[in-house]
């Protein structure tokens, strides 16, 4: 026998009925019962299993002493048992499944093929019956990005790191929704512009950030009127005395985090040489200027990722700290690190400066204000080639947490945002397993994240989001066996006979391979598919592999999480979370001044 009962959870109790014995019931005769009960079903209501009281009127006639009136009780009583028994059996429970006051069932004795199934069935109905909405004011929020993260990467990552049936640390989380990603003048975006939709709540041209879509990619001109400026959830967070910060995996004046500060009509503006002479004699400014000169940026209270060679001119390389040849690098003299450090003492603020693990391990986040962490000349290496040791790079965790520490000391709640950004440099360079494990880097700082949240009660107050900026091309190609490697092969082309791998990319550098001999794909069996540089083929062949246009879901839990909850325009995020924090025009003070307003005097 079943254990009776089991805990309630919140308002809506589960009560897993066991006092009938169960053992020899089987799916095709209670379907055979249940066709019976709906017959006469109406006889009996909740969950009443006794046989019911004939009420007939007792008339003393001969009739009712014969044998024929006690074979007709004894017939009614063995009749109304089965139908009893067969609503008590009866899938669904509709009554009480409907007014969600108490959910029922009952356990059946099923091959296990059957029962494992149902059983996650009853625990996934128990979260969704007990879902409540925490309409509590989010004091604090923390955006992590996967960029590039899109719906299949997720899969496949998930399948990478926990198999089929495993679930990532936010795919927990009790609200989501899908994100549409097109941005104001392309089907598929960049990450500036998608950055800014996320932070700023409109959706501009492709490869701007913090400006709006009347600046044309790369017009300087447009880019300096204030009223073509995106204000982001940062800047009004910092305008109701929150602390803010980021942490990225990339050069923080990359396009994920620029778009958080920045003004500027082109990605490649990180700093002057990414310009036109005739831009910066305009008066436009590069995007790591922008970063430690001006207002919004001297407040951010946290400043985490690569991009030295953005921040101070003709840095040194070296095999464990590469330059990166894919973008510009300073050589007008600049060193804004320092610049950083000398206006933080002119300001009089408690802050650090940070460049490898020893100093990011051995800082009491508590006791300072304002920390700036360059930990490489440009994006950080891959998790799983970066030096762990003290003079190495952090992992995107450890970051996370120290952020935590610096934001975490303020009443007035903080504003985080997380990015992953080597999922999409691993996928524009077509290597699918660095990508997924990027992704399983971002679910270890999401978990940590959580337990922090947790251990300092402060999860109900914060809410919490994971999403995307936007997809990637790869594709999970049918059908390998369950519990295959996800790096593996999938099968063979019915029509060439050829092997492919169950990931391949729609576009990639050179992904589409033709054999000289059989003028077919080329055949990847003798590849050696699961190292971490190997490029899965792909269906055309480009410079790089480049973004898809799906939707990216994204996942909330804590305070407000509810907001989430469709299919949204990615510029919604914005303002969801302004509304959850009252910030921008969200603001308490404003919402009693539009009301002053409205009201008659
Ligand atoms: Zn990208």
């Amino acid at each position: 026998m079943e254990k009776r009962s089991e805990a309630p959870i919140k308002s809506t109790k589960f009560r897993k009925l066991s006092d009938v014995d169960m053992t020899e019931v089987q799916l095709n005769s209670l379907e055979d019962l249940r066709s019976k009960d709906s017959v006469e079903n109406g006889s009996f209501q909740g969950e009443g299993h006794s046989v019911p009281n004939s009420n007939s009127p007792v008339q003393h006639s001969k009739w009712f002493r014969s044998r024929l009136f006690i074979i007709s009780v004894v017939f009614s009583a063995l009749l109304m048992t089965a139908m009893c028994i067969g609503f008590v059996v009866h899938y669904g429970m509709a009554g009480d499944v409907g007014d969600m006051e108490e959910v029922s069932y009952w356990p059946v004795n099923l091959p296990k093929e059957q029962q494992e199934w149902y059983d996650q069935g009853i625990d996934e109905l128990k979260k969704a019956v007990s879902r409540e909405f925490n309409r509590r004011r989010a004091k604090n929020v923390i955006l992590f990005v996967g960029d590039g993260m899109g719906p299949n990467t997720v899969t496949a990552a998930r399948i990478y790191g926990f198999k089929e049936e495993g679930l990532l640390s936010w795919e927990h989380f009790p609200d989501m929704g899908l994100l549409k990603t097109y941005c104001a003048d392309k089907q598929v975006p960049d990450s500036f512009s998608t950055a800014t939709a996320l932070f700023g709540g409109v959706k501009v041209n492709y490869e701007t950030g913090g400006v709006d879509a009347n600046v044309p990619l790369g017009n300087c001109t447009a880019s300096l009127k204030e009223d073509h400026h995106v204000q982001t959830i940062l800047k009004w967070a910092q305008v109701d005395g929150m602390r803010t910060g980021f942490v990225t995996t990339t050069r923080v004046t990359h396009a994920t985090p620029a778009a958080l500060y920045a003004h500027v009509p082109d990605r490649r503006w990180e700093c002057e040489t990414g310009m036109k002479d005739e831009d910066r004699d305009q008066g436009c400014m590069d995007i790591a200027r922008q970063l430690i000169e001006l207002p919004t940026g001297q407040k951010i209270n946290v400043i985490m990722g690569g991009g030295r060679q953005m921040l101070v001119s003709n840095v040194t390389d070296s095999p464990a700290d590469p330059l990166d040849t894919w973008a510009s690098k300073s050589a007008d003299g600049r060193d804004l690190i320092q610049d950083w450090r000398r206006k933080k003492e002119a300001d009089g603020v408690s802050h650090a400066v940070i460049q490898n693990n020893r100093e990011l391990w051995n800082l009491n986040g508590q006791d300072i204000d304002y920390l700036l962490g360059i930990f490489a000349n440009g994006h950080l290496m891959y998790d799983h080639e970066r030096d762990r040791g003290e003079s190495g790079m952090p992992s995107l965790s450890n970051m996370t947490l120290k952020a935590l520490e610096v934001l975490g000391n303020s009443d007035k709640g903080f504003l985080l945002v997380v990015e992953a950004g080597l999922i999409d440099q691993a996928h524009h360079r077509g290597t699918a397993r660095r990508a997924l494990n990027e992704v399983l880097e971002l679910n270890t700082a999401v978990e940590s994240t959580l337990s922090f949240l947790k251990s300092t009660d402060r999860l109900d107050e914060t809410l919490v989001i994971v999403t995307a900026d936007h997809s990637h091309s790869l594709t999970i190609n049918g059908h390998a066996e369950r519990g295959s490697s996800i790096l593996g092969f999938a099968g063979k082309s019915k029509t060439e006979q050829t092997p492919y791998t169950t990931l391949t990319y729609g576009t990639s550098y050179q992904g589409f391979q033709v054999d000289p001999d059989t003028q077919k794909r080329r055949d990847p069996t003798g590849d050696n598919i699961s190292d971490w540089e190997y490029t899965q083929q792909a269906a055309i062949n480009t410079d790089e592999n480049l973004h898809g246009g799906s939707d990216v879901t994204i996942h909330a839990d804590g305070a407000m999480s509810y907001l989430f909850h469709g299919v949204h325009e990615q510029s919604y995020v914005a303002h969801a979370i302004s509304y959850a924090l009252r910030i921008g025009r969200f603001r308490d003070s404003s919402i009693a001044e539009t009301l002053a307003e409205l009201t008659p005097i």
